[in-house]
This record gives C-alpha cells, sequence and structure tokens, in this order.
C-alpha cells in the first residue's frame, strides 16, 4: 500500500471504497506529506512508544505512527472506515483499530494493558467538534501521558497557549496550562486537507506535568471559579463569582479575598494569572 497523505492516493482510496464524508464526524483528512512529517517530528516519537491515535480516518497518519512507534492503538468512531483502515494499514502488525467513540473508551486500561501504566503519547488530527471535551477528558483523567500532539482549529490553539490579559485568554486557558505546557508547533492552512474545513488550523504540542503547575485546595472549586469569571467576559471578577448560583459565595467574600491578594475589587477574570485563581480559590 503506498503512503496516503498526497491527494492522488488519498482520492484513489476514497474511490476503491466509495467512501462518503460525513460532516457530523468532522472529517478532513490530510493530504501532506510535510505536514505529516512535521507532527511526527514535534511528537517525539521512538520505538519505545505507545501511541494513541484518535480518529484515524483512512490511516494515513497512522502509517507513519507504525513506522515511528512500538505499538499504536487508533480509535475511530465511523464504522464505513474500519474496511478501509484493515486494507490500508494490512502491512503493520503493531496497530489496533477500535471501533468506538473516544469519549467511550477506557483508555487507562488501554495504557495499563498495553504499555503497563507506562505514559503514552497521544497524536491526532482531531474532529474539531468535539477537540475541548477530547483534551480536557485526557487532561482531567490524569492517566500517565507524556505529550498530546494534535491539530486543532486555528483559534482554539491560541486559546490554550494564551497568556492573562489577552483577548482570548479564558477557561480554556487555564485548564489546559494548569495540566500541561502548550506549544503551538505549526500553522496548517486549509489547502492541507481534504476536503478543506472553513478555518485555519495549527499543531499544538502539550507536554503534561508530573504535578500540575500550582498547589491548590479544592481542585474542582477553582475551576469553577474560573468558569464563573469567564462566563461574563465584561463583568468584573467579583460580578461573576458573586452571581453564580452554583458557587453560594458572597460578593462581600470574594472582595475580601482580592483584598487580601492585593488586588482592586474592580479586576476582571481575564487578568489573573492561574497562581493567582488557585490563590483566590485557596482564600475563599
Ligand atoms: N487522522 C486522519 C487524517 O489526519 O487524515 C483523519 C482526521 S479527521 C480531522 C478526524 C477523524 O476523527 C475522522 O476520521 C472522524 O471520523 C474521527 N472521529 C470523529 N469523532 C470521533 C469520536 N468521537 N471518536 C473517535 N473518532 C472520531
Amino acid at each position: 500500500m503506498a503512503t496516503l497523505g498526497n491527494p492522488k492516493n488519498t482520492i484513489e482510496v476514497l474511490q476503491k471504497y466509495n467512501f462518503n464524508f460525513q460532516k457530523k464526524f468532522g472529517q478532513n483528512f490530510l493530504i501532506d506529506t510535510h505536514v505529516l512529517d512535521k507532527i511526527m517530528k514535534e511528537s517525539g516519537i521512538t520505538k519505545e512508544d505507545m501511541v494513541l491515535e484518535i480518529g484515524p480516518g483512512i490511516g494515513t497518519m497512522t502509517q507513519y505512527l507504525a513506522e515511528a512507534a512500538r505499538e499504536v492503538v487508533a480509535i475511530e468512531i465511523d464504522k464505513n472506515l474500519i474496511p478501509i483502515l484493515e486494507d490500508t494499514l494490512s502491512e503493520y502488525d503493531n496497530v489496533t483499530v477500535i471501533n468506538e467513540d473516544v469519549l467511550k473508551v477506557d483508555i487507562r486500561k488501554l495504557s495499563e494493558e498495553r504499555n503497563q501504566g507506562k505514559p503514552i503519547k497521544v497524536v491526532a488530527n482531531l474532529p474539531y467538534y468535539i477537540t475541548t471535551p477530547i483534551v480536557m477528558s485526557l487532561l482531567e483523567s490524569r492517566i500517565p501521558i507524556d505529550s498530546i500532539t494534535i491539530m486543532v482549529q486555528k483559534e482554539v490553539a491560541e486559546r490554550m497557549q494564551e497568556e492573562p490579559g489577552s483577548k482570548e485568554y479564558g477557561a480554556l486557558s487555564l485548564a489546559v496550562q494548569y495540566y500541561a505546557k502548550p506549544e503551538i508547533v505549526a500553522n496548517v492552512p486549509p489547502n492541507c486537507f481534504m476536503p478543506r474545513p472553513k478555518v485555519g488550523s495549527s499543531v499544538i504540542r502539550l507536554t503534561l506535568y508530573e504535578k500540575p503547575q500550582v498547589e491548590v485546595s479544592d481542585e474542582k472549586l477553582m475551576f469553577s471559579l474560573i468558569r464563573a469569571s469567564f462566563n461574563q467576559r465584561r463583568k468584573t471578577l467579583v460580578n461573576g463569582i458573586g452571581n453564580a448560583s452554583n458557587l453560594n459565595i458572597s460578593k462581600e467574600q470574594v472582595m475580601k479575598a482580592l483584598e487580601r491578594m492585593g488586588l482592586p475589587p474592580t479586576i476582571r477574570g481575564e487578568m489573573l494569572s492561574l497562581e493567582q485563581f488557585a490563590e483566590l480559590s485557596n482564600l475563599l
């Protein structure tokens, strides 16, 4: 089987199987070998690694992963792609394809069974409609993971990497940065995919910390505070948290905590760093 990462070979496979793209599954297949080489280089995969690929499509990147890694587990939701993957990956005996929704798979169990619970690497050209749930479930699960190297919508990559004070900084930036160091490693234009997405894309690598970046006594409370602070962007932090019905924290309590932190009562959530949200949460 020829490598798939170019338009000609991809079209050939699609025609052979009479495959129809399903919009609801966010199917945009990579057709650019330079982008594939770049993702492979940045993911730092070695022959020791077990790699989890989310959404292999017709197996374009899976072929590269199978060459570089010890073992690949690829989870694909679309059953119409399974016979295609059997064909395009037939040369590899180190790839397992699972026909399932990635959000329903027990990835911890997979890593325990196939990698003795040692850290795995995740690589994917993600379906954009569920980027955040996939990334957050991987991070929050505390499954041993070294790094997550993923293609996502450009704006989402930027949001993950943003610092306090910028327009795109928000709950996703804080959640990602609590668990991992984000680095955008490539920008990828729509013409590198088939069909072309309407938005620009970026490859971002999240290198997971062994321990979260800040010490916080109640993680759940901190993330509830973060969500409340960014729910109403134009509101001050005091109003955002004070008005959140799920929190039961008064505006006076928030003001007192801010005062102890040396911050003005009019400050907005987007000005606070992760360390400051942790401190606020610990005070409250
Ligand atoms: N990796 C391929 C490539 O780069 O050419 C395909 C990437 S495409 C952007 C996303 C893939 O994820 C599609 O194959 C789609 O069917 C699959 N997918 C969508 N939702 C999924 C889910 N919930 N679980 C697993 N796979 C999913």
